[in-house]
């Protein structure tokens, strides 16, 4: 496949256009927002600094080294940067007509969740807020975008400042801040910043994955670090100071947190005021069986007993290995 360039980095063109008014910049991000694939499509931009742009800002942070396509429409693209990590973005495409990124916030990820395919490859370094944004707006040039989902590679709390940079930019591209989500496992220091300091009413989803401790470390060996009350409380004072529902993320491991009984204590340690509950079905990366159609069915039924009303993860893009937990940037 060809390898062609994508993207841009803002801070960079401001520095080419120095000498410039300064609302130079925000023209090209204007063009870029909406789509543009390159410096020659922005006519209100005098052709002299267009020319200084192509000769001295290269119109990409970001290369395009492979893109698959799923049956179910999902496209899964690797991108390499510019000093040769890889990382994926996902878009999906849902029957309703929601067009979801999956964007990756770090190349590779230094945690090492039992399940989860990115976790055995070499963490390479934290995005930057142009390479996140790249991964989106590659995806905004071929159809409009509405949704974006910070659940790709990497932890997005070690990666703070330029993932909530990032994700101030998305509505220009279309997408507001009620449809953007963001994962973490319960990285205490980000997650404490990210309550305080963003008032904009961006969506925060907790990676659970088991109602205590013990089971909890033995999967996602972060939570020794940080344990299930602090992080619990945490996500209780986003609730209270943001007035917003905190998504819970439960993938589904077949006879290792399925049970009724685990379901239930989730119900016992989760107020179903403050969080929503999706499980994930299980998508292989070779180290667990998913759970069965029936033993979820149970799980949610449970949950449902206890007053909550679970949804289940609808699998997008198995087959390419771009579903959630298998992007580990191998084509
Ligand atoms: N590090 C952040 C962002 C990644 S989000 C976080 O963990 O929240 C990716 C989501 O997919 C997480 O909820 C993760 O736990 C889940 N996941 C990982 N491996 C998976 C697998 N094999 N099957 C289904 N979901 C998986």
């Amino acid at each position: 496949m060809q390898r062609y360039r994508v993207a841009m980095d803002l801070d960079l063109i401001s520095e080419v256009l120095a000498d410039e008014p300064a609302y130079r910049s925000k023209q090209v991000w204007e063009w870029v927002a909406r789509g543009a694939t390159s410096y020659g499509e922005m006519t209100n931009l005098p052709a002299q600094s267009r020319t200084l742009l192509e000769e001295r800002a290269p119109f990409s942070t970001l290369t395009l080294v492979h893109e698959a396509k799923s049956v179910d429409g999902t496209v899964k693209a690797l991108f390499n940067t510019h000093d040769g990590h890889p990382l994926e973005a996902v878009l999906m495409r849902f029957r309703d007509g929601r067009r979801s990124v999956c964007v990756s916030s770090q190349s590779g990820c230094p945690l090492t969740c039992t399940f989860c395919a990115t976790g055995q490859m070499q963490f390479r370094r934290n995005l930057t807020a142009w390479e996140i944004l790249d991964q989106a707006l590659h995806f905004k040039r071929i159809e409009p975008i509405d949704h974006v989902v910070f659940m790709g590679m990497g932890e997005p709390m070690l990666n703070f400042d330029h993932v909530v940079a990032a994700a101030r930019r998305l509505p220009d591209l279309g997408v507001t801040h009620r449809r953007t989500t963001l994962s973490t496992v319960g990285w205490l220091p980000g997650l404490t910043r990210f309550i305080d300091e963003v008032e904009e009413p961006i969506r925060l989803a907790l990676s659970l994955h088991a109602p205590a401790d013990a089971l909890r470390s033995s999967i996602m060996p972060v939570n020794d670090r940080y344990p299930l009350d602090d992080v619990l409380a945490e996500c209780q004072r986003y609730f209270e100071l943001r007035g917003r529902k905190v998504f819970v993320e439960y993938v589904m491991l077949g006879g290792v947190n399925d049970s009724v009984t685990h379901a239930k204590k989730l119900g016992e340690l989760l107020d179903r005021n403050i969080f929503k509950v999706n499980l994930i079905p299980y998508n292989p990366t070779g180290f667990y069986d998913g759970s069965s159609r029936t033993t979820i069915a149970e799980f949610k039924d449970a949950l449902h007993a206890a007053g909550f009303s679970p949804t289940v993860r609808l699998t997008r893009g198995r087959d390419i290995a771009a579903a959630c937990g298998q992007l580990a940037a191998t084509g």
